[in-house]
C-alpha cells in the first residue's frame, strides 16, 4: 500500500537528542565502551521513598483510570509545593498533571496556537520547542542569543521580535542546552513586555532546582499579578530523577488548564496512576536528594569545565544552571559541521555528544555532565586525544 503520512507529521523531525542516544546504544550493543555525554537525564536512581510510594500504590490497587487532569491530592501537592518553593499562588483547578513536561508543552501549544500563529523561541533552544510549534500549525520565530552575552535573553530582544501574529514566547531557564539562567529582574522585564503586548509567556522550568550559587531557584509563576499571561511547565523528571516515570504539570489560567485537560481526555487520558502516586511521594517527601544531586553536579561542572577549557581551540563559559555545558568548537570544525564532528567523536574516540545544530546553534556541542566522575575523567582524556589530532581527521 502507498503510505501517505500527514503534512503535520512531515513538518517535524525525530528528536535529534534521542537519535544520538540511539546511535550510542548501537555502539554499546557492539560491545564498544562509549563515554556518553549525550543524555539529558540524571544518572541518579529515583530516591527510595518515591519508589516506595509507587509500590504502596500498586499494593493498594491504585491501578485504574484516574481523573484526566490527575488525582486530586497530586494537583493539590503540586500547587502547594510550587508555592513553597517559589512563592506562587495557584489553585488545583489551575493545575493539570501531564505525561512529563514535554506533554505539558505539547498540550499548552496545542490549545493556544492556531495555524499561522507565531511563537518566539530563543536560540539555542531545546530541540522539541520548534517542532511542537510546527506540529500544531504555528510558526517558530527564533530570537538569537549570543555566547559573548552568556546566552542571555533580553526583554528588548523580545519586544523587537513581536509582530502582529505573535501569540507566545517560550522561555526555558535554566536552559537546555546552554545552562543559562535568566536573572529574576530580566525575567520580570520579559514578562512585562509579554503582558503589554498581549502574548503568552510559557516558562519551561524543568531544570528549576539545578542552579549554582549565586543563582537561586526561581519561577516567573511567582509574579502572581501577571498570572493571566503565564503558563508554567514543570517536571519531576530531572528534579527527582524520575525521567522514566513520565510526570509533569502545567500551571495556567483555569480556561487554559481546562482546555489542556480536554485535549488529554481525547488523547492520553490520565498519566499513569502509580507514577502519580510516586510523584505525590516526591512532592510531599524530603528534598534532601535534590540537594545531594545538586552538590554532585556542582563538583562535576567544575571538573568538566576545567578540562574542556584546556582543549586547544575550544571555548567554554561557566553556565549557572542545568547539567550541560555548551562549548564553542567552531574553531575546530576545519570546514566540516557539528554533526560531522559529533560523528567523528563517536567513531574515533567513542564519545557521544549532541551537535549544536540540534539546538539551532551550529559551531557548538552539548556535553551533559549528568554522568559519573569516572566517565567525565575518561571522556576528558579521550577529548584531549581527539582534539590533539582532530584538525587532520575532519
Ligand atoms: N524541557 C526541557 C528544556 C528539557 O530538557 C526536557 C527534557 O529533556 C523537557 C522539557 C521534558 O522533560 P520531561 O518530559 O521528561 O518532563
Amino acid at each position: 500500500m502507498d503510505i501517505r503520512l500527514t503534512d503535520r507529521i512531515n513538518r517535524i523531525e525525530a528528536s535529534p537528542t534521542l537519535a544520538v542516544a540511539a546511535e550510542a546504544e548501537r555502539y554499546r550493543a557492539r560491545g564498544v565502551d562509549v563515554v556518553d555525554f549525550g543524555p539529558g537525564e540524571p544518572d541518579f536512581p529515583t530516591p527510595e521513598h518515591i519508589k516506595d510510594a509507587a509500590i504502596e500504590a500498586l499494593r493498594k490497587n491504585f491501578t485504574k483510570y484516574t481523573a484526566v487532569a490527575g488525582i486530586a491530592p497530586l494537583r493539590q501537592a503540586i500547587v502547594e509545593w510550587h508555592a513553597a518553593q517559589f512563592g506562587s499562588v495557584y489553585e488545583p483547578p489551575e493545575c493539570v498533571v501531564t505525561v512529563g513536561g514535554k506533554h505539558a508543552i505539547f498540550n499548552a501549544v496545542g490549545v493556544l496556537i492556531d495555524s499561522g500563529d507565531e511563537v518566539l523561541i530563543p536560540a539555542p533552544y531545546w530541540v522539541s520547542f520548534p517542532d511542537i510549534v510546527k506540529y500544531c500549525g504555528g510558526k517558530p520565530v527564533i530570537i538569537e542569543t549570543r555566547a559573548a552575552d552568556g546566552f542571555q535573553l533580553r526583554a528588548a530582544q523580545v519586544e523587537m521580535a513581536i509582530g502582529p501574529r505573535t501569540r507566545m514566547l517560550i522561555v526555558n531557564s535554566p536552559n537546555n542546552p546552554t545552562g543559562a539562567v535568566v536573572p529574576p529582574e530580566e525575567f520580570a522585564r520579559i514578562l512585562e513586555v509579554c503582558r503589554r503586548r498581549g502574548i503568552w509567556l510559557l516558562s519551561d522550568e524543568c531544570y528549576s532546582h539545578f542552579v549554582y550559587e549565586p543563582a537561586k531557584p526561581f519561577s516567573i509563576g511567582s509574579a502572581t499579578e501577571a498570572k493571566g499571561n503565564i503558563i508554567v511547565v514543570g517536571s519531576l523528571s530531572k528534579t527527582f530523577a524520575m525521567t522514566g516515570w513520565r510526570v509533569g504539570y502545567a500551571l495556567a489560567p483555569k480556561p487554559v488548564a481546562d482546555a489542556i485537560a480536554k485535549l488529554q481526555s481525547q488523547s492520553t487520558s490520565n498519566p499513569t496512576s502509580i507514577a502519580q502516586y510516586a510523584a505525590l511521594g516526591a512532592l510531599r517527601g524530603s528534598m534532601d536528594s535534590v540537594a545531594t544531586m545538586l552538590a554532585e553536579y556542582a563538583r562535576r561542572r567544575a571538573r568538566i569545565i576545567g578540562g574542556v577549557c584546556e582543549l586547544p581551540g575550544v571555548g567554554c563559559s561557566t553556565p549557572d544552571g542545568a547539567f550541560y555545558i555548551f562549548p564553542d568548537v567552531s574553531a575546530r570544525l576545519a570546514g566540516g559541521d557539528g554533526i560531522a564532528l559529533a560523528r567523528q567523536l563517536l567513531e574515533k574516540s567513542h564519545i557521544a555528544v549532541v551537535p549544536g545544530e540540534a539546538f539551532g546553534a551550529p559551531g557548538y556541542i552539548r556535553i551533559s555532565y549528568a554522568t559519573s566522575m569516572e566517565h567525565i575523567e575518561e571522556g576528558l582524556r579521550r577529548f584531549k586525544q581527539f582534539f590533539a589530532g582532530a584538525a587532520a581527521a575532519l
